[in-house]
């Protein structure tokens, strides 16, 4: 039950600004495209936490007389994306809670690989639990550490748990936030204009809000913001970066920054190395629209074909992922995506996105492009076969229903009817992403897992 839980989300924290519940509120919408399901903020007014959240899109759950009700100089957020079927407005975050020292306010993002076991040996001693969340087990480990201050018992609790997180707390005076030893999950820290502070999952949220980009978040490290001082770093776990590769691949937005890189870049990149082992003859380049824009542009740079734009996309529909059953996804995939017939009759089209999952988009799109009129398909995926399913907090569905764990590429190509598939390798992606060192998570594609 718990592994669901906690799928790719967005954090937000403000401290030191007097609307910071607004501010969370721009931070979170800047942050949507990492979940779509539920959004929550909580402030603090220094004596007292108040907190709104609800299922839906950040616009949907926010308007500015909520927004009034949030008073105060310091506020977390969160948008939650998560598998179907828990859309329980209690598994909504912020996870709030009174105990011995006060009220506190929690919102997470990544997921704890030993939830179960913890939260088993919590109500083995009496612990009552209202969410199937594994950050509820936070809440419980923070009220019963017998250490005296709050900083303490976070740093008594984070050793508790393994696995991916990033985090932000937020008490009456104080915020904290911490990211996992291995850095699965980004988190940034910047400077607002007016003096206080930010943290966010990505970088684009800086940038609505005018904050500075000052560094990530260390892995392992835990930040703690105090009214009138610097924000104060401690090393709770000795850093051991695995970044997640697959924030590159699909999940960040591409004007973000993360894990201290262009995101925009990184996937030109991976489109320049993918026309580079994976040239096809063909007239046109074009992108599945919005994941593939950035390496299909890349693609087109290396290969000298043209780019164009042959599928357009319906922005005002959610992600087609998130529906549970087969043919709702694709429902949604119909309504999304339509093909741009005049560009495409008659042409050799490569057509670039940055990953298979199940399959179910590829197949409709490569069909969608011979209705139009293409005279070859030539599919081009700017990321290795997507294998083994993710334990740190991407939503990717069992082994059983990656279609790359259970079909060769030929079996994909003829599955999805292309005329060629034809994927980036291991070590193409990571020259895209630069990485000289062992400092990233693969394990979606190599199946090596960390924790
Ligand atoms: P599928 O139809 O299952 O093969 O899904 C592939 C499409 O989903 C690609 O266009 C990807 O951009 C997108 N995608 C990949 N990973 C995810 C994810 N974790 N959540 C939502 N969409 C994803």
């Amino acid at each position: 039950m718990l592994e669901n839980m906690n799928e790719k989300c967005a954090v937000v924290g403000i401290y030191g600004h007097k609307e910071a519940s607004k501010l969370a509120y721009f931070s979170l919408h800047a942050l949507q495209h990492r979940g779509q399901e539920a959004a929550g903020i909580s402030s603090s007014d220094g004596l007292k936490l108040h907190t709104i959240k609800d299922r839906g899109l950040v616009m949907k759950v926010f308007d500015e007389h909520k927004l009034t009700t949030l008073s105060g100089a310091s506020a977390i957020g969160h948008t939650r994306y998560s598998t179907a079927g828990d859309d329980s407005i209690l598994d909504a975050q912020p996870v709030f809670a009174r105990y011995d020292l006060g009220e506190m306010a929690i919102v997470h993002n990544g997921n704890l690989t030993n939830a179960e076991e913890v939260r088993n040996a919590l109500i083995k001693k009496g612990a009552i639990f209202q969410t199937f969340m594994d950050t509820e087990n936070l809440i419980h480990l923070i009220a019963k550490s017998e250490k005296e201050k709050l900083t303490d018992r976070i740093i008594d609790a984070v050793k508790k748990i393994e696995g991916a997180f990033s985090l932000v707390f937020l008490s009456r005076t104080k915020m904290f936030a911490m990211r996992d030893r291995f850095g699965f999950r980004p988190l940034s820290l910047g400077r607002l204009p007016n003096g206080g502070y930010i943290v966010a999952s990505e970088t684009c949220a800086f940038d609505l809000v005018s904050a500075e980009y000052i560094r990530d978040v260390e892995p392992g490290e835990l930040l703690i913001f105090e009214e009138g001082k610097e924000p104060i770093s401690i090393k709770v776990f000795e850093p051991t970066p695995k970044h997640c590769i697959f924030e590159y691949v699909y999940f960040a937005r591409p004007d973000s920054k993360v894990f201290g890189q262009s995101v925009y870049q990184t996937r030109k990149n991976m489109g320049k190395e993918l026309a580079h082992i994976q040239p096809v003859e063909a007239d046109i380049v074009i992108p599945v629209p919005d994941g593939g824009v950035p390496a299909a542009i890349g693609y087109a740079q290396e290969s000298g074909i043209p780019y164009e734009l042959g599928i357009m996309r319906n922005h005002y529909i959610g992600r087609t992922f998130i529906e549970p059953t087969q043919e709702m996804r694709d429902l949604k995939v119909k309504m999304k995506l339509s093909p741009m017939t005049d560009i495409i009759k008659g042409k050799k089209v490569i057509v670039i996105d940055d990953s298979i999952v199940r399959g179910t988009t590829s197949r409709r799109i490569v069909k969608m492009l011979k209705e139009a009129g293409a005279a070859e398909v030539h599919m081009r995926i700017s990321s290795p076969p997507t294998t083994d399913p993710c334990f740190y907090g991407v939503d990717t569905p069992n082994k059983d229903k990656l279609i790359a764990a259970n079909m060769s590429v030929d079996e994909i190509c003829k599955f999805i009817e292309a005329d060629s598939l034809a994927y980036l390798d291991e070590a193409g992606l990571l020259r895209s992403v630069h990485a000289e060192d062992d400092k990233y998570c693969t394990a979606c594609f190599t199946g090596k897992y960390i924790v």
